[in-house]
C-alpha cells in the first residue's frame, strides 16, 4: 500500500509525474521506457514496444513514376535493407516486406513498425490499408490486435514511399522551393509486440498533466489531477504489468467525475486539410487523398464513434478514378455516418478572387457530385483555409442549399483580431449564414487538454455560443487524425473541471449552434484577412489564365445555347464544358490562383489554361466557340465567312481589328446588338464617314502627346505619364492638379516570412516613381477610328516596360496597352492614378456586385486594408464626378486619399524561386465620369474591356442582318450567364444568371428572342422555385430584384424546328 499522504510541493511533483512518461529522461525505470530489448535498428529502447524482430526478406524498386500498384508490384525488386538511402525528390520508392511473425507472440497485439522519411502506404492483397509518415505521427502498421493460435503468421506487403515529405520538399526551410537532390533513408522496419497498456497509461497519464498545467494552481481541479496523476505514479511499476490496472482505475476514477450541466461542448471532428497542390503537385495530392483516407477508414473501424469530415469533391473524384476499392470503403463508411462529405464545393477554392460565377460552378460541380455519388447535397459551406472572404458568398451559399459555414483563416488576422466565433454573416444582399471558426484557431488539432482548454478560453463568443468546433488530424499535406488523438478525446468525454468532448459532425454542432442563437451578434460585409495580400497580385500569369478563361468559357456556354435553341443538329458540348469547367475550379484553389505554390504546380496551372493541346481551356474552348457560330448561323444568307459576336447583355458601339487575307487587321467601327451578332460592315461604312467625331492626336514639339475623342481628352507627357485627362462636354480635368497619372511606382517588398503571401505595410514607406526618359513617346495610331501613342520605360537595370495608350472612337475611356520584361527579386511594381476626386470611399468590384472601402486610414481595421482585391473596376467619386480604373487582369488595388493604385507585379522567391519572372502584358484602362459610377457605365465598360467582340469564322454565306437573343431593360441588371441546364428531360432548358449590380431595388424586362415555352424562376443549384413560374408575354419577362440580388431562370425551349 501508498505511504500516508504526505504536504507535497506542486513543482516537484508535477515534474516527478512528467519524468515518469518523459521519452528522454529516465527510460531505464520509467513508464514510457518500458520494453523489451534495447531496439539496435533504432539505438535506443523501443517505447511502448516489447519483443522485436526483422522483417524476413525486403525488397525495393525505385521509380520515378507514380505507378498503379498492379504494374508496381510487377516491377524487378531488388534486396534492400533497413538504412538504404533513395530518392531523389518526387520519385518512389516501392518496398516489398515478407514477414513472419514468431509464434512466441500468439495472444499479443503485433505492428510493423517502419520509420523512414517520405510518406508512405501500405498495400496489403492490392488494396491500400494505412498510410506511415513519421511526420503524421503514424509510424506503426497494426498487423494484429491479438494474433491466434491458428491465425496466418506469414503475409507480403507492399510500402510505396513517396519522396517527399507531408510538405513537399522545401530546402532548408518549409516554403524553400523543392531540393531536387535530396535522398530519404528507411530507418526502421520491424515487427514487434505493441503494449497497449502502457500506451493508455501513458495517454491518461499526459491528459492529467495537461489539467494539472492548464488549470493551474488556483484551480481544485489542478490539483486533484495532478495528485490523481501522483499516486498512479506510486502504485504503478513499469516492469509489473500486473500493476498497470491498479493505476488505470485511479484514472479511470478521474475521468468518471463529471461536471455540470452548463459545461461547454466541445465537438470534436477528425478532419484532412489536404491543399489540392501547393508544396507538391497535384499528382500526389491524389496519393495524400489515398494515404490520408485509408487511415481514417482503418480508425472508423477501430473507433465506430469516430466521424471524420472531408472537403472537395475533386479530391473524391481522383480517388474514385485511380482506387476503387478504397473509393467504395470511403462510400459505406459515409452511409453509416463516419465519413461525412462536407463544403459542397469542387475545391476548397480562394474566397476572393473567383468571379461570381465562377464561385457558384464551384457548388454546382461539387453539390451534384455529392449528391450523386454519396446521397445527399452538403449542408455546411467548408474552407478553414482560404485568404479572405467576399461579401457575396453568403448569397451564394444560400443559392446553393447551404446556411452554414465553418472556416478559422481570420485567427491569423495581423492587426485586428476578429471579435466572434460563432455569427450570423450578412452579405452584400443581406443574405445571413451561421458562421462558426473552431476557437481553438487551427484546424489540425492534436486533442490535448492544451487544446481543448484554449478552445474555451479563447471562445470570443461565451455567453452567447456553449458549443465549439474542434478539428483534429495532421493537415494541410494530409495525414489525418491519430489512434492517440482518439483516445484522449474519448476520456476526455464528461470529466469535471474541462467542457464535455464530444466525436460529432459538423451538422451536429451546427445545429446544437443553430438551436440556441438568439444571442449571436451579424457582422456585415466582407470577411478581409488581414494578411497574405500578396496573393492578389503574385504569379500574374495565373490570375491572366484565370480571368481569360473565365471568359471563354462564359462566350462559350452562351453561344453553345444560342446554337442549340436555334439549330435541331446542334448538340450542346456538355461534357466537354464540365471538363473545362472542372480545369478551371481545380486552378482556383486556394494555393494555385493565389500564386501560393510551387514552380511545378504554376506550370501545370498554365498547362490548363493554355497547353497547346486540345485538352485546355483556351484552344479546346475556342474550338467549341467556333463551333457554335457555325450552327448558329447555318442556314442564313450573307456575304462574308465572318461573324461579329457581342456576348454582352448590351448593345455594343465599338472600333475593332477584323482579319484580313493574309493575316493582316484592318479597324472598323461595328454595332452589333446585345447577346447577339452582327454581319461584318460593308467596306463603305470603314469610310471615315463617323457618327461620332474622329479621334485626333497630337504631338506637340516638346514632345508631349494630345489623344482627343470628343468624350475624352488625354495628355500625355513626352515620358508617358498622364498630366491630363478631361471630360469634354463639362471640361472636367480629373488628374490631380500638380499631380501626374500613369505614373510606375516600386516598392522594396520583403515580408516577414510568407514571401508569395505577404506584402507588409512598411512596403509603403519604400515608394519610389519610376522616372522615364523624354523623348521617348511617339506617335502610334494616327486617329480617325483609333489613335496611340507608344513609349518605352526602364523600370530597372533588368527590368523594362513598353506601352500603348489607345483611344477609339465614341470610347468613353483610355487604355494602356503594357508589356513588362520582368527580373526582378522582392520587387513590387504598381501604377498610380491621382484623381481630382474627394471621397472617403472608394467602391471596388466583387463578385456579383460592389463593396466600398476607406481611403483613410482612421483606425486599425482601416489601415490594415493598405492593400485590397478587386476584379474588373475601382472608382473614387464624390458627388457629380468620379474616376474610375478598369484592368483585364489584375486583382490587387488600393486607393490612399485620392490616389488610385493598382498592384502590377510582385517578385516573391518562395515556394517559387521564379515567380513572375519573363514576359507579361495586360491592359488598364482609365474613365473619368460624370454623375455615379453607376449612371455612367462603368460597370459596363469594364465588362467590355474584359469580353471583346468576337470575329469569329463562320461557315460562307453569313448571316446578312444583325440578331439579338436577350437585352435587359435595365442598366441595372446584367444578365451575366446563358448555359444549357445541367440536367433536363431533352436537355432543352437554359439556365439564365441575372443579378442587380447597381445596388438598388429595381424592376424590368428580359427580352428573349428565342422560342421558349416556360420560363421559371430557379437556385443556382438549377432547381425549380415551385412558386417561380413567370409571364411569358410578347416575348419579354418581368423581374423584380433587390440591391446585388442574383436570379437565376430555368427557360424550356420549344421542340426544335423539324
Ligand atoms: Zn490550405
Amino acid at each position: 500500500m501508498a505511504a500516508a499522504p504526505a504536504l507535497k510541493h506542486w513543482r516537484t511533483t508535477l515534474e516527478r509525474v512528467e519524468k515518469f512518461v518523459s521519452p528522454l529522461y529516465f527510460t531505464d525505470c520509467n513508464l514510457r521506457g518500458r520494453c523489451g530489448p534495447w531496439s539496435p535498428a533504432a539505438g535506443r529502447p523501443q517505447p511502448l514496444f516489447g519483443a522485436s524482430c526483422p522483417v524476413a526478406v525486403l525488397s525495393s524498386f525505385l521509380t520515378p513514376e507514380r505507378l498503379p500498384y498492379q504494374e508496381a508490384v510487377q516491377r524487378d525488386f531488388r534486396p534492400a535493407q533497413v538504412g538504404d538511402s533513395f530518392g531523389p525528390t518526387w520519385w518512389t520508392c516501392w518496398f516489398r516486406v515478407e514477414l513472419t511473425i514468431p509464434e512466441a507472440w500468439v495472444g499479443q497485439e503485433v505492428h510493423l513498425c517502419w520509420e523512414s522519411d517520405g510518406e508512405g502506404l501500405v498495400w496489403r492483397d492490392g488494396e491500400p490499408v494505412q498510410g506511415l509518415t513519421k511526420e503524421g505521427e503514424k509510424t506503426s502498421y497494426v498487423l494484429t490486435d491479438r494474433l491466434g493460435e491458428r491465425d496466418p503468421r506469414s503475409l507480403t506487403l507492399y510500402v510505396e514511399v513517396a519522396c517527399n515529405g507531408l510538405l513537399g520538399a522545401g530546402k532548408g526551410s518549409m516554403i524553400a522551393a523543392p531540393d531536387p537532390e535530396k535522398m530519404f533513408q528507411l530507418s526502421r522496419a520491424e515487427l514487434a509486440v505493441f503494449h497497449r497498456d502502457v500506451h493508455m497509461l501513458l495517454v491518461d497519464l499526459e491528459l492529467l498533466l495537461g489539467i494539472a498545467k492548464g488549470l493551474g494552481k488556483d484551480n481544485q481541479r489542478s490539483f486533484q489531477a495532478l495528485y490523481t496523476a501522483n499516486q498512479m505514479v506510486n502504485v504503478c511499476d513499469p516492469a509489473q504489468p500486473e500493476t498497470f490496472p491498479v493505476a488505470q482505475a485511479l484514472a479511470s476514477r478521474f475521468f468518471g467525475q463529471h461536471g455540470g450541466e452548463s459545461q461547454h461542448t466541445i465537438h470534436a471532428t477528425g478532419h484532412c486539410h489536404i491543399d489540392t497542390a501547393w508544396l507538391w503537385p497535384f499528382k500526389e495530392t491524389v496519393r495524400k487523398c489515398a494515404r490520408s483516407w485509408v487511415t481514417a477508414l482503418q480508425l472508423m473501424e477501430r473507433n465506430p464513434e469516430f466521424i471524420f469530415a472531408c472537403s472537395q469533391a475533386q479530391q473524391l473524384e481522383w480517388v474514385k478514378s485511380r482506387y476503387p476499392g478504397l473509393y467504395s470503403r470511403i462510400q459505406e463508411f459515409a452511409c453509416r455516418g463516419q465519413f461525412v462529405p462536407v463544403g459542397g464545393t469542387w475545391v476548397e477554392m480562394d474566397g476572393n478572387l473567383p468571379s461570381g460565377e465562377a464561385m457558384v460552378r464551384q457548388f454546382l460541380q461539387g453539390q451534384n457530385f455529392f449528391l450523386q455519388e454519396f446521397g445527399k447535397m452538403c449542408s455546411e459551406f467548408w474552407l478553414p483555409d482560404t485568404f479572405g472572404y467576399s461579401a457575396q458568398l453568403p448569397q451564394i451559399m444560400h443559392g446553393c442549399g447551404i446556411r452554414r459555414f465553418l472556416t478559422q483563416k481570420l485567427s491569423w488576422n495581423l492587426v485586428n483580431s476578429f471579435p466572434h466565433h460563432t455569427f450570423f454573416w450578412e452579405g452584400l444582399d443581406g443574405s445571413r449564414v451561421l458562421v462558426h471558426f473552431p476557437p481553438g484557431d487551427s484546424y489540425g488539432m492534436q486533442g490535448s487538454v492544451e487544446e481543448v482548454l484554449k478552445t474555451v478560453a479563447n471562445n470570443r463568443d461565451k455567453g452567447r455560443a456553449n458549443h465549439s468546433a474542434f478539428l483534429f488530424g495532421f493537415g494541410d499535406g494530409g495525414g489525418g487524425p491519430t489512434q492517440t488523438m482518439l483516445d484522449r478525446l474519448k476520456r476526455l468525454s464528461n470529466t469535471d473541471g474541462l467542457p464535455r468532448v464530444q466525436l460529432s459532425s459538423p451538422r451536429q454542432l451546427f445545429s446544437a449552434l443553430e438551436s440556441d442563437s438568439e444571442q449571436l451578434c451579424t457582422w456585415v460585409g466582407e470577411l478581409f484577412l488581414e494578411l497574405h495580400n500578396g496573393t492578389y497580385t503574385t504569379h500574374a500569369q495565373i490570375k491572366k489564365g484565370n480571368r481569360e478563361c473565365e471568359r471563354i468559357l462564359h462566350d462559350v456556354e452562351l453561344l453553345s445555347s444560342l446554337a442549340l435553341a436555334r439549330s435541331a443538329q446542334f448538340l450542346y458540348p456538355a461534357a466537354q464544358l464540365q471538363h473545362l469547367w472542372r480545369l478551371l475550379l481545380l486552378n482556383q484553389f486556394h494555393d494555385v490562383v493565389t500564386g501560393s505554390c510551387i514552380q511545378m504546380v504554376a506550370e501545370e496551372a498554365m498547362c490548363h489554361y493554355e497547353a497547346s493541346l486540345s485538352s485546355d481551356i483556351r484552344s479546346h474552348g475556342n474550338t467549341l466557340l467556333s463551333a457554335a457560330a457555325a450552327a448558329l448561323c447555318a442556314g442564313e444568307p450573307g456575304p462574308e465567312g465572318l461573324l461579329i459576336v457581342n456576348t454582352l447583355p448590351w448593345k455594343r458601339i465599338e472600333v475593332m481589328a477584323l482579319p484580313k487575307p493574309g493575316g493582316a487587321h484592318s479597324l472598323a467601327l461595328v454595332t452589333v446588338p446585345s447577346m447577339g451578332y452582327a454581319p461584318v460592315p460593308p467596306p463603305t461604312s470603314l469610310q471615315p464617314l463617323l457618327p461620332q467625331q474622329p479621334v485626333f492626336v497630337v504631338q506637340e514639339t516638346d514632345g508631349s502627346v494630345t489623344l482627343d475623342n470628343g468624350i475624352i481628352r488625354v495628355k500625355l507627357d513626352p515620358t508617358g505619364r498622364l498630366t491630363s485627362l478631361v471630360l469634354v462636354a463639362s471640361g472636367r480635368e480629373a488628374i490631380a492638379e500638380g499631380a501626374v497619372g500613369n505614373q510606375f511606382v516600386l516598392f522594396d517588398d520583403v515580408p516577414l516570412y510568407w514571401d508569395a503571401w505577404d506584402v507588409m505595410d512598411y512596403h509603403l514607406e519604400t515608394r519610389k516613381p519610376v522616372l522615364g526618359q523624354a523623348g521617348t513617346l511617339a506617335v502610334g495610331t494616327e486617329g480617325g477610328l483609333r489613335g496611340s501613342a507608344w513609349f518605352l520605360l526602364q523600370i530597372s537595370p533588368n527590368s523594362r516596360l513598353s506601352q500603348e495608350v489607345v483611344l477609339d472612337v465614341g470610347c468613353p475611356y483610355v487604355r494602356f496597352h503594357t508589356e513588362v520584361h520582368w527580373h526582378e527579386a522582392h520587387k513590387f511594381l504598381k501604377v498610380e492614378f491621382p484623381a481630382r476626386v474627394r471621397s472617403s470611399q472608394a467602391t471596388y468590384e466583387i463578385q456579383f456586385g460592389h463593396l466600398q472601402r476607406p481611403t483613410h486610414y482612421n483606425t486599425s481595421w482601416d489601415w490594415a486594408r493598405f492593400e485590397v482585391w478587386a476584379h474588373r473596376w475601382m472608382d473614387l467619386s464624390e458627388h457629380g464626378f468620379g474616376l474610375a480604373l478598369l484592368n483585364d487582369c489584375k486583382y490587387g488595388a488600393s486607393v490612399r486619399g485620392s490616389i488610385l493604385s493598382l498592384s502590377l507585379l510582385r517578385a516573391p522567391k518562395a515556394p517559387d524561386a521564379t515567380a513572375d519572372t519573363g514576359r507579361h502584358e495586360f491592359t488598364y484602362a482609365l474613365m473619368p465620369h460624370k454623375g455615379s459610377f453607376q449612371d455612367a457605365g462603368v460597370i459596363q465598360a469594364a465588362y467590355s474591356l474584359n469580353f471583346p467582340l468576337l470575329a469569329l469564322p463562320a461557315p460562307s454565306p453569313a448571316p446578312a442582318t444583325s440578331w439579338s437573343a436577350f437585352s435587359v431593360s435595365s442598366p441595372a441588371v446584367v444578365l451575366e450567364t446563358v448555359k444549357q441546364a445541367e440536367s433536363s428531360p431533352q436537355r432543352r432548358s437554359l439556365v439564365l444568371r441575372l443579378y442587380e449590380a447597381h445596388g438598388s431595388h429595381v424592376d424590368c424586362w428580359l427580352h428573349l428572342s428565342l422560342p421558349v415555352q416556360e420560363a421559371i424562376l430557379c437556385d443556382l443549384l438549377e432547381r425549380p422555385d415551385p412558386a417561380g413560374h413567370l409571364t411569358l408575354r410578347d416575348n419579354r419577362l418581368k423581374l423584380t430584384f433587390s440591391p446585388f440580388q442574383v436570379l437565376s431562370l430555368l427557360l424550356v425551349l420549344q421542340p426544335p424546328p423539324h
